[in-house]
């Protein structure tokens, strides 16, 4: 008969053994743990280098919207003015927000909301109301062609040849349209009274912005035009060498070509050589 609790007292040396080895395995797997663990440390904080890098450097829309920025001085204080797709442009001034056609690709998150949104014409490269959600607020107020405030119905009407009074600024409508350019013969692209060029004077200065349009009279008639933006494309407005000559007619200070995709701006700039216009050139189209 085994002694009573004779198991209870049994020790097998193999168990204790077996534990001071399962100690050093133990041992062996924490520092194996910690290894792995600083090895992920060291990994974590290299991508997190890395990230920051692409951050700052990598050619976001932020980033390119800030190295575009055009500021022109007024009685008022500054103008701020942002090329930020095709004919979508930003415009700041006086603690207030400014766009013009702000349409798809433009890349509009993290930029500022709008106070005002103006609107040139119906087509898609002007008027896109998804682009108009992404920067309104509950006050923006919109100003836009009667044919435009069809679709955009919160937007108010101007009309060509109206002047309406914004915060500071005059904002003049002016007729764009095409002369001879249309899908067929007896059709325009842009008809004459639908589509607005806009004149902007904050602080006694004047920015011109043609929306779509051949270099019609009523720009050439243009007066005392301190910055043009003209549009160049075809077949839908007109080619650099007609814009260079519209704008020789009315003798902008400076003028900054913008809706130009696929246009020859050194055709533009070779056509106003010798006229004292400055000629800048922006990047419309970021990748
Ligand atoms: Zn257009």
């Amino acid at each position: 008969m085994k002694p009573l609790g004779s198991d209870w007292g049994y020790r097998d040396p193999s168990t204790a053994r077996d534990r001071l080895s399962g100690a050093h395995a133990s041992l062996r797997m924490t520092v194996k743990i910690m290894k792995i663990d600083a090895r992920f440390r060291t990994r974590v904080i290299l991508i997190g280098v890395c990230a920051v890098f692409v951050f700052l450097f990598a050619p976001s829309p932020l980033a390119h919207a800030a190295a575009e920025m055009q500021v022109f001085s007024t009685s008022a204080g500054p103008v701020k003015i942002t090329p930020i797709y095709h004919a979508s442009t930003l415009i700041e001034a006086g603690g207030k927000t400014i766009y013009l056609d702000p349409a798809k690709p433009a890349k509009l998150s993290g930029l500022p909301k709008a106070d005002l949104i103006l609107i040139t014409d119906i087509h898609g490269d002007h008027m896109d109301p998804e682009s108009i959600k992404e920067v309104i607020k509950a006050e923006t107020e919109i100003l836009a062609p009667p044919a435009v405030v069809v679709t955009v119905t919160t937007a108010k009407p101007i009309a060509n040849g109206e002047t309406k009074n914004w915060q500071g600024w005059t904002i003049e409508a002016i007729p764009a349209y095409n002369l001879k350019r249309g899908p067929s013969p007896e059709k325009l692209f842009h008809d004459k009274g639908r589509g607005n060029g806009y004149v902007l004077t904050y602080g006694g200065k004047r920015f011109y912005f043609s929306g779509d349009t051949e270099g019609v009279p009523e720009m050439r008639a243009l007066k005392n035009i301190d910055v043009a933006f003209v549009c160049m494309n075809l077949p839908y407005t007109m080619p650099p060498e007609e814009a260079a000559d519209a704008v020789k007619a009315f003798h902008p200070k400076v003028v900054i070509p913008y809706h130009y995709h696929g246009s020859d701006l050194a055709v533009f700039q070779k056509g106003l050589e010798g006229t004292g216009i400055e000629v800048r050139l922006l990047e419309w189209y970021p990748k």
